[in-house]
């Protein structure tokens, strides 16, 4: 997709929340930045498995939709780009250098490298619709002065996805597809609420008035088949086609543009994307570009700036904390640290200082869960367990049973309802 940095945070700029992401990213330990390398992120170990999370969850609805997962090379010469329209229209943008002499660009978006991919031999209507995704790399030359923290980066990671399709209904299937898994995939971060926007099209754009109808009409379509309110977005589309915006609401009210789902009336066709139909014929490919955090680092910038340290508990860098009371409970908090550990959760055992210190060192460091062993509880094998909805005491195995559950990393279903024949749109509403 061509967006500029999906979306423009400059509406954030001025008026950051209490949590500054950037603080935050601090305080836990997550990521820094240097004058070395302006508006590109050096990730910590705890910063970068969190990264690692919300790219596993991607990775997880990706595979349950069935796409195939693909990478494509960080640098290609400008013809590439020429065909694409970036040279044309996002030049300024792009990041120069010469390969073998011959001038070439650092990728601003994956999309030309997956026409390529798809394109190697013209896909069967069999085949169809063709599902990529990459988790690219891309650098945009933003300029100094507009780079904020994850929000604004010369370098950051797009979850890019193409589909292609045979036909306008197959596209509209689709599109309705990938809206349906949003709320639930949202919903696993915290989100409840959607904005769904129709974004349409602008005064300069590329394709005819048939085609900018025919493609407006798809977007439009899958939305109504899912029975959702939409706003429209005159002229707000991209010369390349129209999109569908899906925007998150943080706890101080500010809106975050993520995910998107856009239809592209020009690159399949200057790429020459065809397929192979019934009879043997060669037709022209439909084309969508879809995108669920749109930056990764960004909307790692908004989880921080919407919960401060105290993270989900499945993303939370360290999850619990066992709190041995004194001396005498040190092995029994080993033992009960070591069984969370085998369970697959991020445990960490704090018995330096007093116990109120470290339940104050654990807020800060947002650990959701503490897991507290005194000699009542070792007396009895107990756990007390603090976290923010309260203390509760019960046996050792059916607290780490528990915790064990609460620390999961959600699971996403795949939409593999005929949404477009079924209309079950109703109980899937943002
Ligand atoms: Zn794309």
């Amino acid at each position: 997709m061509n967006a500029a940095q999906s979306p423009a945070p400059s509406s954030n700029a001025a008026r950051l929340g209490p949590n500054d992401h950037r603080s935050v990213g601090g305080q836990l330990d997550l990521f820094s930045f240097h004058d070395e390398a302006p508006g590109m992120v050096f990730w910590h170990p705890r910063g970068f498995a969190l990264f690692r999370r919300l790219e596993a969850a991607a990775r997880q609805l990706l595979e349950a939709q069935g796409y195939a997962e693909i990478r494509t090379p960080q640098v290609m010469r400008v013809p590439v780009w020429e065909a694409s329209g970036h040279w044309r229209h996002f030049r300024s943008g792009m990041m120069e250098l010469g390969l073998d002499k011959v001038p070439a660009a650092l990728k601003p978006v994956s999309c030309p490298g997956h026409l390529m991919v798809a394109g190697r031999r013209p896909p069967s209507h069999r085949e169809l619709p063709l599902r990529l995704a990459e988790f690219g790399v891309v650098h945009r030359n933003e300029a100094s002065g507009s780079l904020q923290g994850l929000l604004r980066l010369r370098q950051f990671t797009q979850d890019d996805g193409h589909i292609l399709c045979a036909d306008d209904e197959q596209a509209r299937e689709e599109v309705a597809r990938f809206c349906a898994a949003l709320p639930a995939f949202y919903g696993a971060f915290g989100f409840e609420g959607l904005d769904v926007a129709l974004s349409t099209r602008p005064r300069e754009h590329a394709g005819s008035l048939e085609q900018w109808a025919r493609a407006e009409g798809i977007l439009a379509g899958a939305l109504e088949d899912l029975g959702w309110d939409y706003a429209v977005q005159v002229g707000e589309g991209a010369f390349y086609g129209p999109k569908i915006e899906f925007a998150l609401r943080d706890r101080n009210g500010r809106a975050w543009q993520c995910g998107t789902i856009q239809m592209d009336l020009v690159m399949p066709e200057r790429f020459g994307q065809v397929y192979v139909d019934a009879s043997g014929e060669r037709r022209p490919l439909l084309m969508l570009h879809r995108a669920l955090y749109g930056s990764l680092e960004r909307f790692m910038g908004l989880l921080l700036e919407h919960y401060g340290p105290a993270l989900p508990p499945w993303l939370a860098p360290v999850q619990l904390r066992v709190l041995p009371v004194g001396e005498g409970q040190l092995a029994y908090a080993r033992e009960v640290l070591e069984r969370l550990v085998t369970r697959g959760t991020r445990a960490e055992l704090d018995e330096d200082g007093s116990l109120s210190k470290r339940l104050a060192r654990a807020h800060v460091d947002g650990v959701p869960f503490q897991l507290i062993a005194g000699a009542k509880e070792l007396a009895a094998g107990e756990l007390s367990c603090r976290s923010a909805s309260g203390q509760r005491r019960a046996t050792a195995g059916e607290i780490i049973e528990g915790l064990v559950a609460d620390c999961a990393s959600p699971k996403f279903e795949a939409q593999r309802r005929d949404l477009a024949t079924t209309g079950a749109g109703a109980n899937l509403r943002p």
